[in-house]
């Protein structure tokens, strides 16, 4: 880690960080609803090390957050949020994700 990071994160934070978290997940929200933002989370930095591969770490964070939307979504993006540009990983359709 860079010694001018913008949080306080330690090897033993489990919470989500966006400085941190290995996986940034968007909600691309159904469009129905109009102009609101899509929802953006950050994966548990205790579940960043539990889990080694993105897509089952992903899957992880899916089962918690897909409820919270109820369906109203229709694609959700998957970035690497520790490499340069966080480039995108992978994508889940909605019917990937019930
Ligand atoms: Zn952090």
């Amino acid at each position: 880690m860079s010694a001018n990071k913008l949080c306080k994160c330690t090897r033993k934070t489990r919470n989500a960080c966006g400085n941190c978290s290995r996986l940034r997940m968007v909600f691309l929200m159904d469009f129905e609803l109009g102009n609101i933002q899509n929802p953006v989370y950050y994966s548990f930095q205790a579940e960043d090390r539990k889990y080694k591969d993105e897509r089952v770490l992903a899957r992880q964070m899916l089962s918690r957050l897909s409820k919270l939307h109820r369906g109203r979504y229709h694609k959700i993006e998957v970035f690497d949020n520790q490499a340069s540009g966080k480039p995108k990983l992978f994508e889940f359709k909605k019917n990937e994700t019930l």
